[in-house]
């Protein structure tokens, strides 16, 4: 027991020290135990007591705040087992067809402001801070995904991270999957299936497999289970008490998709979840729909000055919240590469041009999940989402009649006091226009 509580705080050191993601191992003997996790937390059925890592019977909260380390003790042991790792760096790639590849298909989106400077000597330092954030782990080769994987895949969706890739490129393996942007364009979306066809190729090549249409059927089963689960969850803040906030849900996510144990923790806490008791103060709270950029792991800071002001996020429309999984891909057609190419192509990212979904879907969030406000956040440098702000205004003003806030900033937390001043003014007007709550009944 003793031996099995040490090694996980080493663990937990190691993460402490180097950032969320960078918790690689530095010793031979630091070595030697994420060896031993990683055999133990790959077979369920034969655990090793002195592991030490929170296994899938840990509580959910615990479970995912262990995300990091879970995903490394999971990646290091599939690669152990000959699965190749394939980093990815946006919603439109398939995640199936790594799946279905034998692959582990890992998000690479850096969230730490602390990889940044390594980044601006070689990039401008007005880039996306999203962007800066993943090359610095890669000029620091301090990111353990990245460092071991075997392939990245460079989706040429802004333009930031486009030529990011190129510069990623020169040391490290890359297919680059091209985007097609016109959203509703029939020659874009045949162009779109023939880049997934040609990835399917190029998979099937470089790691000597066959992707039959069964593997794609059962990657897809896969993905629409997660995808349901998630949905669920983010479900219970249609409640006018839901019993959690914004930050606890974005808890509930993973850097690797389609880990069992993941799934089996979804269930988990969707069942306690459903009979939790609402914290008393929530219906108080300001009901915040959040849209724009990814909040990727680490880079939550937004979110919780929202929360600490009042607030409570009840949706999040982007692409770390609703936004990917609010369709599944059809399972029943005859062609399952097309049922992918479909589903990914309607992804409503700034991206694209129109990009008329991205409003359909905030008015059906408006109507489901009842914000008072929407407050958009922009990445500083992230010229797609910026611009599109204005029709996002638009929309909230004069359509759904809500407030709305237009926060851009970095990975900095220089500048929280300020939006804390702009979250707290904004949501006195909310309260200042909300009809008087009714008095309790006798
Ligand atoms: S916001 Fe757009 S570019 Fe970024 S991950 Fe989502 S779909 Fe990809
Ligand atoms: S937030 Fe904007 S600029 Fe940054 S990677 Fe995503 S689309 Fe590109």
């Amino acid at each position: 027991m003793i031996v099995a509580i040490s090694l996980r705080e080493m663990w937990l050191r190691l993460a402490e020290r180097d950032g969320y993601f960078n918790c690689g191992f530095a010793t031979a003997a630091e070595k030697t135990i994420g060896d031993k996790m990683a055999k133990c937390c790959a077979n369920e059925n034969d655990r090793d007591p002195s592991c030490g890592s929170a296994h899938a019977t840990e509580d959910p909260r615990g479970w995912f705040g262990n995300m990091i380390q879970n995903c490394h003790q999971y990646a290091s042991a599939a690669k152990a087992a000959g699965r190749p790792i394939v980093c990815i760096m946006c919603e439109y790639t398939p995640r199936e067809l790594i799946l279905a590849a034998g692959g582990v298909p890992v998000c690479l989106c850096g969230g730490s402001a602390k990889t940044i400077p390594a980044a601006e000597e070689h990039l401008p330092a007005n880039l996306c801070p999203l962007i800066k954030s993943t090359f610095g782990y890669h000029v620091l080769k301090n990111n353990p995904f990245l460092e071991m994987a075997d392939l990245i895949v460079a989706e040429t969706t802004c333009d930031g991270k486009k030529k990011m890739f190129e510069l990623m490129a020169e040391s490290r393996p890359m297919h680059v999957l091209e985007l097609p942007q016109k959203a509703d364009d029939d020659d874009a979306r045949q162009r779109w299936m023939a880049e997934l066809k040609k990835f399917r190729v190029f998979l099937e090549n470089r790691f000597d497999v066959e992707i039959t249409d069964e593997r794609i059927r059962e990657a897809i089963a896969l993905m629409n289970r997660e995808r349901a689960l998630r949905r669920e969850l983010a479900a219970l803040m249609k409640s006018d008490r839901p019993p959690l906030c914004g930050r606890q849900l974005l808890e509930f996510k993973s850097v690797i998709s389609g880990i069992p144990a993941d799934l089996r923790q979804y269930e988990r806490a969707l069942q306690q979840l459903r009979q939790k008791q609402p914290d008393t103060d929530v219906s108080s709270r300001v009901r915040v729909l959040m849209t724009g950029v990814p909040l990727v792991h680490g880079a939550e800071r937004v979110l919780e000055i929202i929360e600490d002001s009042g607030g409570l996020v009840v949706c999040m429309e982007n692409c770390t919240g609703l936004k990917p999984l609010l369709e599944d891909v059809d399972l029943y057609v005859s062609d399952p590469l097309r049922a992918l190419a479909d589903k990914y192509y309607r992804l409503p990212c700034s991206v694209m041009t129109r990009n008329d979904r991205r409003l359909d879907v905030l008015r059906g969030m408006a109507e489901d999940y009842r914000p008072q406000c929407v407050i958009d956040l922009i990445w500083q440098a992230c010229l797609t989402y910026d611009v599109e702000s204005h029709r996002i205004r638009q929309l909230a003003q004069q359509e759904l009649g809500l407030p709305y806030l237009r926060i851009e900033t970095d990975y900095s937390p220089s500048d929280s006091a300020r939006i804390a001043t702009r979250v707290e003014a904004l949501f006195e007007t909310v309260l200042a226009a909300a009809p008087a709550a009714a008095p309790p009944s006798l």
